[in-house]
């Protein structure tokens, strides 16, 4: 019986496909399914080859719930990891209620015609969930994901209190492509071109998009990577983790940007490329940021030349636990893109997506994880999720924080 049914053969799929493939004691039973199978029918030739084991693989439109069940009923996974796009997070859940299974995802739900994230969508399915006794994780990639779970981890282990975070991500890395971006290319695209948020004394503060001249920004020196111009930017897991960690007074995000990318932006979405709305192009109806992902380098491809690292990491201030003095600690993870692209054919960024929704998914078959409704990954214990990550690729440090962040 297969355990484990992986929705979506992209970049991060490849990667969870690669990583459950490699953990046979839990993963006994592997399949892929997605839109395209050509590119399912790719990923099972790497894992014939790199493992020698054979994995089922299976097309479907994750958009269509009756497709879904049916494919599930067939398979008959323990959990769906849905890594297709967010807009097949409610889909997929569904299709796993209709068939009483688990679900896990690593992007919170966003409709087609509004460039907007939120997860009370997703929320929603809480008592339904529930009352099946299934667990639905979501949003367990790096960022979301890693990121939660080493707030949770601090607060468990080392802090009476948080008062502040602020999570960092920068990728030091270079794919050698004029523009390109790390994942789907309609996703990244919508999330960095809107309004910027950050919560403070429980409410939301907006600040201009990142592309506008009065952007809010700074240079922070990344652990071995060097100082990195990094972008105050609204990201999915502030919603939850301002919600769940308690006595937060203030969570931020914050993402490195090259003044290359920031142009090419800027420009694309002067002339109107970026517009999510259908457009008449001689007489037929075309979205401009589908044309433009469909001229862009493909993610999933994009490892073979990447060189570089990716440094991810929380800076989280609060009273420690021990002597009730204020302390600011950074926890962080270094990724080799290079390295990444050896160990499974992906570059770094769907690496460190991929593995930690590997290692969520592995939580729930060890029954380590457990519960049932929809869960946010800081929610669950973040105790052996973190001494997982060192174990299958994602190895984390601990240190203090003396610098100086942005008031
Ligand atoms: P890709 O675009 O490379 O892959 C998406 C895959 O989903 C493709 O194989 C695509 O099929 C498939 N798909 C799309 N629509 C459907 C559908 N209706 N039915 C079936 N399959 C479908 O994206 P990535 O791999 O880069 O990203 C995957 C997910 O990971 C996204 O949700 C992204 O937001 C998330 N992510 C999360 C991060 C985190 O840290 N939490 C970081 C990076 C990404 P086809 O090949 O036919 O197009």
């Amino acid at each position: 019986m297969p355990k484990v049914l992986i929705i979506g053969a992209g970049g991060v799929a490849r990667v969870v496909a690669h990583k459950c493939a490699q953990v046979p004691e839990v993963f006994d039973k592997i399949a892929i399914a997605s839109r395209t199978i050509s590119k399912c029918e790719e990923i099972r030739e790497e894992i014939r080859e790199k493992t020698g084991r054979e994995i089922e693989v299976a097309q479907v439109d994750a958009d269509n719930v009756h497709e879904l069940v049916a494919l599930i009923n067939r398979v008959k996974p323990s959990i769906v990891i849905n890594v297709a796009l967010p807009y097949q997070d409610l889909s997929i859940m569904d299709a796993c209620l209709e068939a009483n299974v688990n679900y896990l995802d690593t992007a919170n739900y966003e409709p087609r015609d509004i460039a907007h994230f939120e997860y009370s969508w997703q929320w929603a399915y809480d008592s339904k969930f529930r009352e099946k006794g299934l667990i639905a994780i979501l949003g367990c990639g790096f960022d979301p994901g890693v990121s939660n779970i080493f707030c949770a981890y601090a607060q468990k282990n080392i802090f009476d209190e948080i008062k502040y975070v602020d999570i960092l991500d920068c990728n030091a890395g270079n794919h050698g492509h004029a523009f390109a971006t790390n994942f789907n290319p309609e996703i990244n695209i919508r999330e960095v071109t809107q309004i910027v948020k950050y919560w403070e004394d429980g409410k939301w503060i907006e600040k201009p998009p990142i592309l506008e001249s009065d952007s809010t920004h700074f240079s922070f020196d990344y652990p071995i990577v060097g100082a990195n111009e990094s972008y105050l930017l609204y990201h999915e897991e502030l919603e939850s983790l301002a919600k769940n960690i308690k006595g937060l007074k203030r969570i931020r995000f914050w993402m490195t940007f090259s003044d290359n990318y920031l142009t090419h932006l800027r420009v694309l979405k002067t002339v109107g490329m970026t517009r999510i709305d259908e457009v008449d192009y001689e007489g037929k109806k075309v979205v401009p940021i589908r044309f433009l992902k469909s001229l862009l380098p493909d993610p999933a491809k994009l490892g073979t030349n990447y060189t570089g690292k990716t440094v991810i990491g929380d800076i989280i201030t609060g009273r420690d636990r021990k002597d009730g003095k204020e302390r600011s600690i950074y926890i962080y993870n270094v990724c080799d893109h290079a390295e990444s692209y050896r160990e499974v054919g992906a570059q770094a960024i769907s690496y460190t997506t991929g593995v930690p929704a590997m290692i969520g998914a592995m939580m729930v078959l060890k029954g380590v994880w457990k519960g049932s409704g929809v869960f946010n990954v800081e929610q669950l214990d973040p105790d052996p999720f973190m001494e997982a990550l060192n174990r299958y690729g994602l190895p984390w440090k601990q240190v203090e924080f003396n610098g100086k962040l942005p008031d």
